[in-house]
């Protein structure tokens, strides 16, 4: 059996792609097995997998028509552009797009600003909210402040329980 690939759905929920159909996550049994849906609301087919996740069944039949194949292909550029928004935080967005899209003949401008938005999206999620006063950001950087780093390693921020900030 071939492992599917997990993405995301428009929403950001799991979801997997079996024979040119998207079905979003929905249950997970105590045996570990996971049942997915078709996310339109219509349409009332669903796959069951083992947690790998690998195809054991596939329930329904869909009443629309399947994905295109570019309709996958940006799916699976989405996922790359998710992931490398986090693990390269620094790089623009129209560099990490460029890089993944560079094989792609299916992606259009407004596929570019998709990707873009979800870029941002991602980071946002994954960086502490912008502190409201001083007190938040001397909060944040107590919290922190073992983690910022000079590129030799050396700690430079020491916030001191009174909220005084020294920066070196
Ligand atoms: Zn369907």
């Amino acid at each position: 059996m071939t492992t599917l690939h997990v993405i995301q759905s428009k929403r950001g929920a799991p979801a997997i792609i079996v024979h040119e159909y998207m079905y979003t996550k929905c249950n997970e049994l105590n045996t570990g097995d996971i049942i997915w849906k078709c996310p339109k609301k219509t349409c009332y087919a669903s796959v069951k997998t083992n947690d790998r996740p690998e195809l054991l069944e596939s329930r329904g039949t869909h009443k629309h028509s399947p994905l295109s194949s570019s309709d996958i292909e940006k799916l699976k550029i989405d996922v790359v552009l998710k992931r490398k928004a986090i693990e390269d935080p620094t790089v623009r967005p129209n560099k990490l797009i460029r890089r993944a899209i560079a094989v792609s003949e299916v992606v259009d401008m407004r596929d570019i600003s998709n990707f873009t938005r979800h870029i941002y999206r991602q980071r946002r999620k994954s960086q502490p909210v912008l502190p409201k006063s001083i007190e938040d950001a001397a909060q944040q950087l107590r919290i922190r402040q073992n983690e910022i780093q000079t590129f030799k390693m050396e700690r430079f921020v020491f916030v001191h329980d009174d909220s005084s900030i020294v920066v070196l």
